[in-house]
């Protein structure tokens, strides 16, 4: 049961072979005996997962189930949830239990879904290791003394390991592909704009996307179909026709041109990984599908550009954790400023504290024209490198990430190495587009690799179809870590 697919897990639940309590209870089970190991938890309530279970137990006896009704999803702890401590992975909301729930939330409540518990993550979703969390560092299923990649790292552990049959997250520079691509499970972020940010704790408002982490594209599928949609209270919600992103997954290939950018297969990119794109494409040739190299000629220039733009966001978005309204004070202090300074200092990591040092700085008066203005120019000729080169292919292949997943604490002290794991995911967020990862093979040291897909805006139902196709033919999407049953 826990390798089946969501559709399965549907099915098995609409046709009464069992009960959403059954199934939750197995999950929570599997999270007892391995999460100790993968750290991938920080918050489960299984009494509040139980009830809704329960809720969606009569709502099947009742007819009125939906897809995910029942099915148990893990939630990065990013979104808040009404009832649950909701920490962003920072002491500053260590004891931060939400008054409301997440759009994201409240739509898998709509749909029946039952919540897991929250997953583990960078401190304010800025790491691509999962050694930021004020909780712990989350450990790689396929290697424990290796990431899981981040700052979806929890959620990413959870699926691979089969904690849970699908997870959410959330991508700001590649949150989302990143740790898929490590731990060797499928996840999409949507176009920006698709999925509402209300209640999803803000880091860089203008990149931050949220999207589903599963197994496989078509339940990455399902998931979309209940996170999507327009929300009045995200003033960057879009107002569009609702879609079934699953409706094109059984599309043929054929005649499909995707496009390989030379920038994306040059210094820097491991030969292991490289070697299991190549061969995926391969796949991809088989199935119909021709390739053409393209060029993304500002894609060098993604990385100084995003850590410009997102620590100067985020150090507007951070300004609110002052110990006054909500979130942690410091024990001691003298006057008013020394509060906020004490509580500022006591509150976050030294990751966080040296985002908002370079946000506050790229904004000041003097440096904003300089980096802050210079830096929104740059993000402007990056999105026009993808306007052009979808005028000559429908879909962008390449690596997610230049290594599979590295060793716990080898990055740690380097926070430019820790960046550049990054760099063929930020340009996608950058210019607003969808991205996805898919694994395709393992490295030398046995750890996955992911093949990422870029799509022109609002191509999330042909992204999962090409998805979908490849997973049709290959089994890499069905691989297990060597974790034992746990139970
Ligand atoms: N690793 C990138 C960062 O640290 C991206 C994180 C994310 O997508 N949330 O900013």
């Amino acid at each position: 049961m826990i390798n089946s697919s969501l559709k399965e897990l549907s099915g098995l639940l609409a046709a009464k072979k069992i009960s959403s309590v059954e199934l939750t209870q197995t999950f929570l089970h599997r999270i007892e005996a391995l999460n100790p190991s993968l750290n991938a938890f920080i918050t489960l309530d299984a009494d509040r997962s139980l009830a809704q279970a329960r809720a969606a137990d009569a709502q099947i006896a009742a007819n009125q189930a939906s897809p995910l009704t029942g099915i148990p999803v893990a939630q990065k702890d990013i979104f808040c949830a009404q009832g649950w401590r909701s920490t962003c992975g920072s002491k500053m909301l260590a004891n931060f239990v939400s008054p409301y729930d997440a759009h994201v939330i409240e739509q898998f409540d709509r749909a029946g879904a039952v919540n897991l518990g929250k997953t583990n993550m960078d401190e304010f979703a800025m790491g691509s290791s999962n050694e930021t969390s004020f909780f712990g560092k989350v450990k790689n299923p396929w290697d424990l003394n290796a990431v899981p990649g981040g700052s979806s790292g929890g959620s990413a552990a959870a699926v691979a390991g089969r904690l849970a049959p699908a997870a959410t997250g959330t991508d700001t520079g590649g949150s989302i592909r990143q740790p898929a691509a490590l731990t060797g499970i499928t996840g999409i972020k949507p176009t920006y704009g698709v999925v509402s940010r209300y209640g999803m704790i803000a880091f860089a408002s203008s990149l931050d996307q949220a999207g589903p982490m599963a197994q496989s594209a078509e339940d990455c599928a399902l998931m979309l179909n209940v996170m999507a949609g327009f929300d009045p209270r995200d003033s960057t919600s879009l107002e569009r026709d609702r879609e079934d992103y699953a409706r094109d997954l059984n599309q043929p290939l054929q005649g499909l041109k995707i496009g390989l950018p030379k920038e994306y297969f040059a210094e820097g990119l491991s030969a292991d990984v490289a070697r299991s794109v190549e061969a995926a494409l391969a796949e991809y040739r088989k199935l119909g599908a021709e390739t053409v190299e393209i060029s993304l000629p500002n894609t060098r220039l993604s990385i100084p550009v995003y850590y410009v733009l997102a620590p100067a966001e985020a150090s507007s978005n951070l300004a609110r954790y002052d110990g006054v309204r909500y979130g942690y004070r410091a024990p001691e202090y003298g006057d008013l400023n020394d509060m906020y300074k004490k509580s500022r200092a006591q509150g976050f990591g030294s990751e966080v504290k040296r985002r908002i040092m370079i946000g506050t700085y790229v904004l000041s008066a003097g440096y904003y024209d300089a980096y802050y203005i210079q830096a929104q120019k740059l993000r402007r000729l990056i999105a026009q490198d993808f306007e052009s080169a979808f005028k000559q292919c429908d879909v962008i292949m390449g690596p997610t990430s230049p290594s599979t997943a590295f060793n716990l604490g080898e990055k740690s002290d380097d926070p430019v190495s820790m960046y550049l794991s990054d760099i063929y995911t930020i340009a996608v967020n950058l210019a607003g587009l969808p991205g996805m990862s898919v694994p395709c093979g393992f490295g030398d040291n046995g750890l996955p690799v992911g093949l990422q897909i870029i799509g022109n805006y609002f191509s999330e139902a042909r992204m999962l179809n090409v998805a979908h196709q490849y997973q049709l033919a290959t089994d890499w999407h069905l691989r297990l870590p060597p974790l034992g049953n746990g139970v």
